[in-house]
């Protein structure tokens, strides 16, 4: 009964061209990756492909300077933690990297404490239960993440969300709410979109209405700003108000997330935030790696691995205007955005899926995004660059995209 009604709702799924698929590497998370098509532990059918795929933005995850010090971390730590961060499984790794990542958000929230989580997913599900199960308001971009819409609907807190950016709406949802409490919830860079919030007028928000200003950095810390140092520094932000998430899989190279806020809201967490108290410590090897990696990202390579970053995001934009413009036909919009989450936009489920195929078949892999990840009819190509790809390798893709769209396009189009 439960598989004759699941299996049903499988091939609903995959008419709608919505099935999802995982792909086998077998190598680092790297430009050039050797990868499985499918679930197999077969090797035979490995092929080497160019991706643009990760959100590995500085080409961190696979840097000699982590791996030498997870290793080092293992060794002095161990492999695992043993236990929550509440039991016994809170070690020295982690509480050193939280004393440097509370450093790193000081100039931005006085009195910053820093708080290590396993995921970003669960830095979110915590922050906003923990947050607004006390009697708050929530408001939240419709194109927010996953993780922070879970958060928000597990409160069970009024949730209310406004269009895309638009600060209008969500002025007047603030003047409305008469909660005591109100949070604003945002991605500073949108995961699929690439766009920035506008924090300095989200905050002047804040500040008016008396909210706080919850801040998704997933996409900004380690690749915006001085240093690096996220979207806060990009946007030269200081207030108690804001309460800043981060993590640590993305740019950074390793994994884990962190909340930073003032030391009352981060001992909330520690008292009561269920995601942080009923798991087991990350290894404490990883906070070790994550260490390693915030001084690099600080350091003049961070420096030249984000300027590189910005050379590929302009070679690659222009590149797609043209194409753009060639081929009408094929309604492709390039998004407005101007960090390393490049989404060609093509719109229909299908029309993605054999964009994505088409440039498979030349050894290019490229996500197609499709709902409800991304909103019905925005099903989407989302390229992603990193330090690590060369001029050639973005020429290669430009090419590919050339010849997908001839082959696509021209012969609907005669
Ligand atoms: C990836 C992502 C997360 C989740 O972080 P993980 O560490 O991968 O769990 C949260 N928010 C945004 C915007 C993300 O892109």
């Amino acid at each position: 009964m439960l598989l004759d009604h699941l299996n049903r709702q499988l091939r609903e799924r995959a008419a709608q061209s919505l099935t999802r698929t995982r792909r086998t590497a077998e190598t680092p998370c790297a430009p050039q990756q050797r990868v499985a098509a499918g679930l197999g532990v077969e090797s035979q059918s490995a092929r080497d492909m160019l991706a643009f795929a990760s959100n590995d933005y500085l080409g961190l995850a696979q840097h000699p300077v982590l791996i030498d010090a997870l290793a080092e971390g293992a060794r002095r730590y161990g492999a695992g933690s043993g236990a929550s961060h509440l039991v016994s499984g809170h070690s020295r790794a982690h509480a050193q990297l939280e004393a440097e990542l509370a450093s790193w958000l000081a100039p931005h929230i006085p009195q910053a404490q820093a708080l290590y989580f396993c995921t970003g997913y669960m830095a979110n599900v915590a922050l906003v239960q923990a947050l607004s199960a006390q009697s708050a308001t929530i408001f939240a971009d419709k194109l927010n993440h996953a993780s922070l819409v879970d958060g928000a609907l597990l409160s069970k807190a009024p949730f209310q969300r406004y269009a895309h950016r638009n600060l209008a709406v969500l002025e007047r949802q603030l003047a409305a709410c008469d909660t005591p409490i109100k949070l604003i919830v945002t991605d500073a860079v949108f995961s699929m979109d690439g766009d920035l919030a506008d924090l300095p007028a989200m905050l002047a928000l804040a500040e008016q209405y008396d909210a706080w200003l919850v801040v998704d950095d997933a996409h900004g810390f380690g690749v915006l700003g001085a240093q690096g140092r996220g979207s806060l520094a990009h946007f030269g932000l200081r207030s108690e108000r804001l309460i800043y998430m981060g993590t640590l899989g993305k740019a950074v190279g390793a994994g884990g997330a962190f909340v930073a806020a003032h030391p009352t809201i981060v001992e909330w967490l520690v008292q009561t935030a269920r995601p942080y108290i009923y798991t087991t410590a990350a290894p404490p090897a990883i906070a070790h790696a994550v260490s390693a990696s915030l001084a690099l990202i600080a350091s003049a390579e961070g420096e030249q691995r984000r300027a590189q970053l910005q050379q590929r995001v302009v070679q690659l934009r222009t590149g797609l205007a043209v194409l753009i413009a060639a081929y009408p036909a094929a309604g492709w919009q390039l998004a407005d955005s101007a960090t390393a989450i490049q989404p060609l936009v093509v719109g229909d489920n299908a029309a993605a899926m054999a964009l994505s195929a088409a440039l498979d078949t030349q050894g290019l892999w490229v996500p197609a995004i499709r709902p409800p990840t991304v909103p019905v009819g925005t099903a989407r190509l989302r390229i992603t660059l990193s330090a690590a790809h060369s001029a050639a390798d973005v020429q290669r893709l430009l090419d590919g995209l050339a010849l997908a769209a001839k082959d696509l396009y021209d012969r609907t189009s005669d």
